[in-house]
C-alpha cells in the first residue's frame, strides 16, 4: 500500500502562499529596473520598494525608515547583533552582551565569533526549565556597560515564548538596546513593535508562507548600528546592496496575511496540536514535552523520548511518510544532545531522542491522527 506523505515540519519552513507568488512574479520579468536608478524602470521599482517598506511599517507599527530589508532571518540576527555591539562600543565603550542559552545559533554563534575574534564580554542569562528568561534575572544582570541584550521571542526548537514586553521594559530602563529574534514567532504572536516595546527585531518569510532568502530587521530610530555590508548607501546605508525587489514584494505580502490570518490560522491548528501532544504522551512510555506546556506556538509540538536514537526516529518518520525535525538544525547525525536541551537541563539519554512536530495551514486532523498512530510503534522499535 503507498501511502500520502505528511508535511509536520512548518517550523523548518513553509509553503510559498500561491498569491504572494503572483504578486512577486511580475518584479522578476517586465518590471526588473534598479531601484537606484534615475529613469522610468528605476522609479518604478523604487516606488515598489517603498510601498512594501510602508505596509511591512504598517504591519509592524513602526516608521518606513525602521524597515532594514535583508536577504534572510540570519542575516538580520547578524546585522542586529554584530552591528549594535560594534556600535556600542565605538560609542560608549560597552562590551558586555546578554543573551539567552536558547537563541538559534544565527544569534549565539555571532555572540561567540564577537567574543573570540573581538574580545566582547558574552554572559547567557540562566533559563527556566521551559527554556524561559524571567525578567527579573534580566534586571539583576543588565549593567551599564551591557552593548545589546537579545532574547529570542519564540523558541524554534521547544516553542516557549518569552515575555518580551517584560524584558524590554527592564532594558529600556537601564538605557541598553533589546533585540528579538522573532523569526519563529511571526506566524502566531504578535509583531506590533510598538507593543512589544523591542528595539531590533529579526524576522525571515519563509517560516510565514513567503519566499526564502528575504528577512527584515526592525531598528528602532535613535538606537544606531553599524553595517556589516559596506557599499551603496541602500537601505539607509545600513546594508549595501540592490535590494531584491521580487523577493521584498513577497515579503510584505506574506507579512500582510500572517498578521491578517494569525487569530485564524492559531483557531486551526491550536487544537489538533493539543490533540497531538496528548495522544503522544498517553499512547509512548517515558516520553515527556519540551518546552512550556502553554507559553508556546499554537503550532509546536516538541518532545524526548528516553533512550532512542532522534536521528534514526526521523528516518523511520521519513520512511513512513512524515516529514519531522529533531528541532535543532544538527542533521549530520552527529550524536551531540543540542544546545538548547541542554540548556534545559535534560540529561544525554533524553535529549538525544528529541522530535519536533510542526503543524501549519494545510494540516488535518486525517494527518494529525495518522502521525499519532503511526509513532508509538517506531519509537518501540527503536529501544
Ligand atoms: C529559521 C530561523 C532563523 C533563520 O532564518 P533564515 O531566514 O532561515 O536565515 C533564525 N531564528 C529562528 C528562531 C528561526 O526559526
Amino acid at each position: 500500500m503507498t501511502h500520502q506523505r505528511v508535511y509536520l515540519d512548518y517550523a523548518a519552513t513553509t509553503p510559498l502562499d500561491p498569491g504572494v507568488l503572483e504578486k512577486m512574479l511580475p518584479y522578476f520579468s517586465e518590471k526588473f529596473g534598479n531601484p537606484s536608478s534615475i529613469h522610468s524602470w528605476g522609479q518604478q521599482a523604487e516606488a515598489a520598494l517603498e510601498n512594501a517598506r510602508e505596509q511591512v511599517a504598517g504591519l509592524l507599527g513602526c516608521s518606513p525608515k525602521e524597515v532594514i530589508f535583508t536577504s534572510c532571518g540570519s542575516e538580520s540576527d547578524n546585522l542586529a547583533v554584530r552591528g549594535a555591539t560594534m556600535r556600542a562600543s565605538q560609542q560608549r565603550g560597552a562590551r558586555h552582551i546578554l543573551y539567552s542559552p536558547v537563541e538559534h545559533h544565527a544569534v549565539s554563534r555571532t555572540v561567540e565569533q564577537l567574543v573570540k575574534l573581538h574580545g566582547f564580554e558574552g554572559e547567557t542569562l540562566p533559563v527556566d526549565p521551559y527554556g524561559l528568561i524571567a525578567p527579573e534575572e534580566l534586571a539583576r544582570r543588565i549593567r551599564p556597560d551591557t552593548a545589546l541584550v537579545s532574547i529570542i521571542y519564540a523558541n524554534n526548537e521547544i516553542g516557549s515564548t518569552n515575555p518580551v514586553q517584560e524584558l524590554a521594559r527592564v532594558c529600556r530602563s537601564a538605557g541598553v538596546p533589546f533585540h528579538t529574534d522573532a523569526v519563529q514567532a511571526a506566524s502566531y504572536l504578535s509583531t506590533n513593535v510598538q507593543e512589544l516595546e523591542v528595539d531590533r527585531m529579526s524576522l525571515g518569510a519563509h517560516k510565514f508562507y513567503g519566499p526564502k532568502g528575504v528577512g527584515v530587521l526592525y531598528v528602532r530610530s535613535g538606537t544606531p548600528l553599524i553595517p556589516l555590508q559596506t557599499g551603496g548607501s541602500q537601505e539607509f546605508g545600513l546594508r549595501a546592496g540592490t535590494q531584491n525587489i521580487p523577493y521584498i514584494i513577497g515579503f510584505a505580502a506574506a507579512l500582510e496575511l500572517a498578521v491578517t490570518r494569525r487569530e485564524n490560522r492559531t483557531r486551526q491548528v491550536l487544537p489538533l496540536r493539543d490533540r497531538l501532544v496528548g495522544q503522544v504522551l498517553e499512547a509512548i512510555p517515558d516520553a515527556a514535552l519540551t518546552g512550556h506546556a502553554s507559553k508556546r506556538l499554537p503550532n509546536h509540538a516538541s518532545f524526548v523520548f528516553k533512550n532512542v536514537d532522534g536521528n534514526a526516529l526521523l528516518m523511520h518518520l521519513d520512511l513512513a511518510g512524515f516529514a519531522c525535525s529533531s528541532g535543532s538544525a544538527c542533521k549530520t547525525g552527529s550524536p551531540e544532545p543540542s544546545d538548547v536541551l541542554t540548556a534545559i537541563g535534560l540529561e544525554r539519554d533524553w535529549a538525544l531522542g528529541s522530535l519536533r512536530v510542526t503543524l501549519g495551514k494545510d494540516s488535518t486532523p486525517e494527518e494529525v491522527e495518522a502521525f499519532t498512530q503511526a509513532l508509538p510503534a517506531l519509537v518501540a522499535k527503536l529501544r
